[in-house]
């Protein structure tokens, strides 16, 4: 039997834990894939990671052995007695009992760097599926001082995520994760590799965050409601969409601006790059 997956059955039973189904907890039992998460987070001597849902402590001990200092962020009380015991003689190991969503995490972070001689921040999770999207825009929308993203997340999200703006399988969200990161696609997790099973397939990715934003848009705001007001009607073209939410005027108006930059105006929503987007909102904030 694998020592993941006994280490688990045995703290389980120790502390007499079931699993919350509502707080998204299936732990992780696959040597394979723990070892796949460490690896893909490429964490060095001097970093700061950040794990968000520890849970029983899985990926955490491995996360403490590489890195400088981990801080967990864990909802569920019963968990945060397990991992104080489990990890009582770690001294780089510090665990916030918090609401993830809740947590002031610039703060955080510049608390730590000013104690510790922190170098990189690297955030490392089993993402609790049910907050999968406000958990990783929080992140991004925040601009942290992040050097990445590593997250095991359902598939058809993480695929979401992961495409490239203009391509198959975007949604309004793939235009913000594009304009903050690069995205990596690492691993497809089948649903045996926890417990209890999830009822989707897994997948883990990888965020790097840029330095510099691939466009040039003067008001990001106006660029990201463009978007999603494109995609709320993303079976029509993008005229129409943009015309029934009022970003253009008129469709008199909206043909205007798409011919002034070149684009098709029967083109769809999802077939525009983040150019495009960034190139329309340029124009509407001057017109
Ligand atoms: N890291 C563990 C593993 O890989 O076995 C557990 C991962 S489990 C998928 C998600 C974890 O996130 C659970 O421990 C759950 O209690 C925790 N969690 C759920 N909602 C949370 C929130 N809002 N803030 C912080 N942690 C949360």
């Amino acid at each position: 039997m694998d020592t993941i997956l006994e280490e688990t059955k045995f703290i389980m039973n120790k502390y007499h834990i079931k699993a919350n189904k509502a707080l998204g907890q299936n732990f992780l039992i696959s040597e394979n894939v723990v070892q796949t998460i460490v690896d893909g987070s490429q964490i060095e001597k001097e970093d700061l990671v950040i794990e968000i849902g520890p849970g029983l402590g899985t990926l955490t001990k491995f996360l403490l052995e590489k890195a400088k200092r981990v801080i967990c962020i864990e909802l569920d009380k019963r968990m945060i007695s397990i991992l104080k015991d489990r990890f009582l003689l770690y001294k780089n190991f510090k665990i916030l009992s918090q609401d993830v969503l809740k947590v002031n995490l610039r703060e955080l972070i510049e608390e730590e760097k000013k104690d510790t001689e922190v170098k990189n921040v690297k955030i490392v999770a089993n993402l609790p599926y049910y907050i999968t999207t406000p958990i990783i825009m929080k992140l991004l929308e925040e601009e942290l001082p992040l050097e990445s993203i590593t997250v095991m997340i359902q598939k058809e999200v993480a695929d979401r995520l992961i495409a490239i703006p203009g391509e198959k399988e975007t949604g309004s969200i793939t235009y913000s994760v594009y304009y903050y990161a690069q995205a990596q696609d690492i691993l497809e997790v089948p649903n045996d590799s926890f417990i209890p099973e999830p009822e989707v397939t897994s997948k883990v990715i990888k965020l790097n965050i840029r330095k510099e934003p691939p466009v040039k848009v003067e008001k990001k705001e106006i660029m990201f409601r463009i978007i999603k007001c494109a995609f709320m009607q993303r079976r029509k073209t993008l005229l129409n969409a943009l015309v029934n939410t009022k970003v253009f005027i008129d469709k008199e108006e909206g043909i205007q601006i798409l011919e002034k930059l070149g684009i098709d105006i029967n083109i769809r929503p999802e077939n525009l790059r983040l150019d495009d987007y960034a190139n329309i909102s340029n124009l509407l904030f001057h017109f």
